[in-house]
């Protein structure tokens, strides 16, 4: 018998009940069946996945998850998993005859999936793009179900929503159904919410607003934005309340050159080219007085390796801006700085750093290598666009393709 507390270790390590099932498995022909049985751990329960494939000719995969307490008796998890073998070996045998899915909880219930999907009406599979997609429909995934809207979104436009969000007033909070858009409106990508009893009500709510937008003749943009002047181009239309942070050139002027600059770093407006040239022990200083007011107005004190993250952090982004001043202009570096991109690029390559440059492990951080975040940093400004490249056409970013051996080698050897 398990305990009821373990961990994946211990449960990996007490093997037997899994052990037990691949035999069984093995024993009666589900390899036929299943390309692919994993599992793991979640809440103390095992969650068996079944990647089943129904013929060896078709691209054709179905998921299927179930799960078990690990110390339920291993009759009762044999006799669910013959249940599962049923039911894939009659959708092995069955000509699918697919009728149009529709969705099955939350608002929207009942309602024809608008993608396309469809479930065969005689075994339950369920397969992608069998129909062409509903016209003037889109499915939002809300946290627990999806919905599927009712006013005419255009196909680009972001949309989200939520049966019952929460939201936290001075006086009192709430919790309310919300429906928000990120449309583009004359051209200013700007952000719409809408509330009400249902995401329905939200959503027509939502609609109204960004209706009106599109309908405001001349806009008249006004800098005061809940009662405060702000000067760096983020201003509402008196009308139709479209808001925007580019609605109106910005005024905002470079504390070293008095150029007029969007840019902010570490809460002073600055152009980057003042910035480089001003020196890097400054900019650091400021950088460090800027977050230790955030931090102890949060009530936070650091510990010693946050310490280290924040000068490495500090160093790479330095660096990597700095190379890439050389050859861009103000407006691209305020466009790199301000998009996630680079930040996501990141993601993908600090862990293969801290580990395969640093030979540190996870969620260590190196203390003051400077030599080393710099020519990292600068080999990325270099290479960024191949990077970019790589990123747009990908998705994701694999280290080993940036990073040549020779480099690394050289890394290490400093
Ligand atoms: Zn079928
Ligand atoms: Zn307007």
């Amino acid at each position: 018998m398990l305990s009821p507390h373990y961990t994946t270790r211990e449960i990996l390590k007490d093997i037997y009940i899994l052990e037990s099932i691949e035999n069984y498995l093995e024993a009666n022909d589900f390899d036929i069946l299943f390309k692919e049985i994993s599992y793991y751990l979640k809440n103390e329960k095992i969650i068996f996945i079944f990647n089943f494939h129904y013929n060896n000719e078709s691209q054709d995969n179905e998921v299927f998850k179930t799960q078990y307490l690990p110390y339920d008796d291993l009759e009762s998890i044999y006799q669910s998993l013959i249940e599962v073998k049923n039911i894939f070996l009659k959708r092995k045998k069955c000509n699918h005859s697919f009728i149009r899915e529709v969705i099955s909880e939350g608002e929207s219930k009942g309602e024809t999936h608008p993608l396309g999907h469809g479930v065969c009406s005689i075994c339950g599979y369920k397969k992608k793009n069998v129909f062409s997609p509903l016209k003037n429909k889109r499915l939002v995934k809300g946290l627990f179900d999806e919905y599927i809207t009712k006013q005419d979104w255009s196909e680009d436009t972001p949309l989200q929503c939520g049966k019952s969000g929460i939201v936290i007033g001075k006086e009192k909070s709430y919790r309310t159904a919300f429906f928000e858009a990120f449309p583009e409106v004359s051209g200013l990508v700007t952000f719409i919410r809408g509330e009400g009893n249902t995401i329905q009500e939200a959503e027509s709510a939502c609609f109204k607003k960004y209706e009106k937008m599109l309908n405001c003749k001349e806009h008249d943009f006004s800098r005061v934005y809940k009662n405060k002047e702000r000067l760096d181009g983020t201003a509402i239309c008196t009308k139709c309340n479209l808001f925007s942070t580019e609605a109106l050139p910005p005024l905002t002027r470079c504390v070293v050159s008095n150029e007029i600059t969007k840019n902010k770093i570490n809460n002073e407006y600055i152009t980057f080219k003042s910035y480089f040239d001003r020196d890097i022990e400054t900019n650091f200083n400021n950088y460090k007085k800027y977050q230790n007011e955030m931090l102890s107005n949060l009530n936070i004190q650091e510990s010693d390796e946050e310490i280290k993250e924040d000068y490495f952090y500090f160093h790479f982004e330095y660096y990597l801006f700095k190379k890439l001043s050389e050859n861009n202009s103000e407006e691209i570096l305020y466009n790199l700085k301000s998009k996630t991109t680079i930040h996501r690029i990141f993601g993908f390559i600090e862990k293969f750093i801290i580990k395969e440059i640093f030979e540190l492990n996870e969620n260590e951080f190196p203390n003051h290598e400077d030599i080393k975040i710099k020519i990292l940093s600068e080999y990325l400004g270099e290479n960024l666009n191949f990077i970019l490249d790589y990123y747009n056409k990908n998705g994701y970013i694999d280290p080993k393709e940036i990073f040549s051996k020779d480099l690394i080698k050289k890394l290490k050897e400093i």
